[in-house]
């Protein structure tokens, strides 16, 4: 009976009643973050991170999350974690960039924007980014705060029988890609440890490094020279890096995250934040009764004037005259320029109206009382999914700006995207309705992109 009893009581012990599996904390994180919680993401993802230590996956989510509560610097700790491993890793060099940014490091964050362009230059993420950093280092020059070194960055334990190799090739004897490939089944077998690819620096100067190391000199002088072969040899190499090489770097890093924190303080640099998008819904939802929404867009479209016509040369030209709301305070882009060129859309097609041949011209007024149409530009939640609305024929267009599905957080839509819903909601104020093709701008369904949101980057 007592053993029984214990068996029990072991059994009840090992296997706790709510046990999860990362997959579950994955999904419940997704959830939470979904919704804007991110101090609860953040616990899953240590949890799952505990379990499964670099995962790449909840490492960049761990650091979009602390990067949306304002907590840059350990936002940065993750992306330079993931960077450890996958130095080519597109998102976490933007959310490296972007935690830089954030701090007021421009310079640096440029360095990781670039990068992440040259990887993906076809992200707009990537691309408004980028041109966010040109623009502020211009505007705010100032002097970047050194990086502290380590002068044990590299290590190197390379066997004895790969100096005569490199005598050999120092003598001629066996020429670069030889040599390279001596080099590189090092590499392969994680003999050599190549912690960073710095400055290759020239062939000259990297053979003097070889030159004395073949005599016997330490491993490190040969460093420079394993990476300029893996530049310009194109090796194919494994980083295989120690946990504690990777402490290290870490702790260098974080040590230089304080110093640039400390130096932005300690000047009062001026700081403009990378992703306008929390200072656009800030003053938006600041400003809000001003703009008066719900009122302007539940006018009915019978309270406004119908749009004239006249018939020019056989072709009936109809009118329109457009009031264009003031657009929300804090956008990075002036969306005018964009709404002329929905507008210009409008004017080139050609209709059939009555057996006759039709076209649009828009007139833009100052006299909201005059106007057919009114054109305004929202960031408020217009409905789950829903871009933009419209009365048909004449009345009251609005156009979202973004949304809150893309990291939990207001984040603006691209341009294009936001030019697309333009000239379809414009579509229907001019009468037009719904086609089921998938090609042309009146077909029900889009998905916008984001001009900033980290999480769409792949
Ligand atoms: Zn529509």
């Amino acid at each position: 009976m007592r053993y029984v009893l214990i068996m029990a009581l072991v059994l009840t012990c090992t296997t706790p009643a709510f046990a999860q599996t990362p997959e579950e904390w994955f999904a419940e994180a997704g959830m939470h973050f979904k919704k804007g919680e991110y101090p609860e993401a953040i616990s899953l993802y240590d949890q799952i991170l505990e379990e499964i230590p670099n995962n790449f996956d909840a490492l960049e989510k761990k650091g979009i999350a602390y990067s949306n509560v304002g907590r840059h610097p350990d936002s940065l700790e993750q992306f330079f974690t993931i960077l450890q491993y996958r130095p080519d890793d597109v998102t976490a060099l933007t959310g490296m960039g972007l935690g830089f940014g954030n701090l007021g490091e421009y310079q640096e964050a440029l360095s990781y924007f670039e990068k992440a362009y040259e990887l993906d230059p076809n992200s707009t993420t990537v691309r408004n980014y980028k041109e966010f950093a040109e623009k502020v280092i211009t505007k705010y020059p100032y002097i970047p705060t050194p990086k502290p070194t380590d002068s044990k960055v590299y290590s190197a334990t390379i066997p004895d029988w790969a100096r005569g190799t490199a005598s050999a090739w120092l003598d001629g004897a066996i020429n670069d890609s030889e040599f390279g490939s001596a080099l590189e089944y090092l590499l392969v077998q994680g003999v050599v440890q190549v912690s960073a690819l710095d400055d290759p620096g020239t062939l000259e100067s990297v053979r003097d490094g070889a030159a004395v190391w073949a005599k016997g000199a330490g491993d490190a002088e040969l460093v420079p020279l394993i990476h300029h072969l893996i530049n310009t040899e194109n090796i194919q190499y494994v980083v295989t890096k120690t946990s504690e090489d990777v402490k290290r770097e870490t702790d260098l890093f974080k040590k230089y995250v304080r110093e640039v924190t400390r130096a932005v303080d300690k000047e009062k640099r001026y700081i403009e934040y990378p992703n306008p998008s929390e200072d656009v819904i800030k003053k938006f939802l600041r400003d809000y009764k001003k703009w008066n929404f719900e009122e302007e867009v539940a006018k009915a479209a019978t309270g406004f004037p119908d749009p004239v016509f006249s018939i020019i040369d056989e072709v009936m030209v109809i009118y329109y005259t457009v009031y264009v709301n003031e657009q929300p305070s804090g956008l990075p882009l002036d969306h005018k320029s964009t709404l002329e060129e929905s507008l210009a859309y409008w004017e080139e097609q050609r209709f059939n109206i009555r057996d006759r041949e039709a076209r649009f011209e828009f007139i833009v007024t100052e006299k909201k009382y005059e106007a057919n149409v009114w054109i305004t530009w929202v960031v408020r939640d217009i409905g789950e999914g829903v871009l933009g609305h419209a009365h048909i024929g004449k009345g009251a267009v609005e156009v979202a700006l973004g949304d809150y599905n893309c990291d939990g957080a207001f984040q603006l839509y691209d341009i294009s995207s936001v030019k697309h819903v333009m000239t379809h909601e414009i579509g229907h104020s001019i009468g037009l309705k719904h086609v089921d093709d998938a090609s042309n701008i009146m077909y029900p369904s889009f998905t916008p992109s984001f001009a900033y949101c980290l999480m769409q980057i792949s």
